[in-house]
């Protein structure tokens, strides 16, 4: 639930392979209309050289012939939906518009073949990005030491970790390796946008940051059911509010939060707690400790965990949760609370008052 601000330009090759691919179809359907597999190898090498070094695997070919028919202008729909992917995910373009039906399945089976097989091809990875295999050092930064950029709940791991589409390959089949597409999450978020599982509009974890435009509100009344409320910023437009609440409802955050992050909450509640009470033992070394360190310790207590829980943004689960409960508790500023648990885990805070 960040803004993802790893720099993710060394795969733009995938962009511009799919733009030199879509070309060199256009091309050879302009010279002949029931163009050859030979005409294709040509006009893709004329126009990329370095097509030389896969254009002789069967199955790429194949494939990508296998568009010859197709009614419409890929490569033309291919540019509208990358020119326009924003506007998709703003609900002001469907990006489907001119592929009917049956073009429409076979630019998803040839797109899908992209992601799934031509972008683990060795020469490819090579011969385009000087690399064996990019995709698996997409997976590598963007799991380095972080929490999933959707749920802030699980680690990514980079060996377990997949990369995924963020609008469904299944749906947006022509967006298949964009790679402004592409993300790596936890595995319960991949879950929760499997298959055709996607809500428009939606906000975007490259462009914005999500967790800036609302709050976790947190009713702790009931000690044993803490409940979760969540709190659209008040200056959003309609258009963002609608973008955050359906990020928040496709990835279950209120419900998967409400499961694994309140005794998490509960948990750093106490660790504070100790920590201002080992600052009040400190004190009473010296002098005898009044109403006022027990306020002031918790208080600080509080303020030092936001600026701690900030440095690890990202790095460690929950940090929006917890700070914006740690805001709830100090706009309340009642500690009444924190005394009777100091007391009541410590024998008394009394006995530091000599
Ligand atoms: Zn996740």
């Amino acid at each position: 639930m960040y803004k993802v601000i790893e720099n993710i330009d060394f795969l733009r090759p995938y962009h511009q392979l799919v733009c030199d691919i879509l070309k060199a179809l256009r091309r050879s359907s302009r010279q002949n209309v029931t163009y050859t597999k030979l005409t294709l190898k040509n006009n893709l090498i004329s126009i990329n050289p370095l097509f030389s070094s896969i254009v002789n695997r069967g199955a790429f070919l194949d494939n990508i012939h296998k568009l010859k028919d197709s009614q419409v202008d890929i490569y033309k729909e291919y540019g509208s939906s990358v020119r326009r992917y924003k506007s998709i995910l703003n609900r002001k373009w469907n990006g489907r518009s001119k592929l009917n039906h049956t073009s429409s399945k076979e630019i998803k089976n040839v797109f899908i073949f992209f992601y799934e097989n031509l972008v683990e091809y060795k020469t490819l990875n090579e011969a385009f990005f000087q690399n064996v295999n990019s995709l698996s050092n997409f997976r590598a930064i963007m799991s380095l030491n972080k929490v999933c950029p959707y749920c802030d709940i699980n680690k990514i791991n980079k060996d377990s970790v997949s990369v995924d589409h963020y609008l469904p390959k299944s749906t947006f089949p022509i967006l298949s390796i964009y790679p402004d597409n592409l993300i790596v999450s936890c595995k319960a978020c991949n879950e929760s946008i499997k298959g055709e599982n996607y809500l428009l509009p939606i906000i975007h974890p490259y462009y914005e940051d999500v967790s800036s435009y609302f709050t976790f509100v947190i009713n702790d009344s009931n000690e044993e059911k803490f409940e979760i409320e969540i709190k659209m910023n008040k200056d959003n437009s309609k258009l963002l509010s609608e973008k955050v609440q359906n990020f928040l409802s496709l990835f279950k955050i209120k419900e998967r939060y409400e499961i694994d992050m309140i005794g998490d909450l509960k948990d750093f509640r106490q660790d504070i707690r100790k920590r201002a009470y080992a600052e009040l033992r400190g004190i009473a070394r010296n002098r005898n400790i009044t109403d006022v360190d027990i306020r002031e310790c918790t208080e600080n207590s509080y303020k030092e965990a936001i600026i701690q829980n900030e440095l690890l943004h990202r790095a460690v689960d929950g940090t929006k949760i917890k700070n914006d409960y740690i805001n709830q508790i100090l706009q309340r500023g009642d500690f009444q609370s924190d005394i009777d648990y100091l007391e009541s885990q410590f024998g008394g805070i009394g006995n530091l008052f000599n």
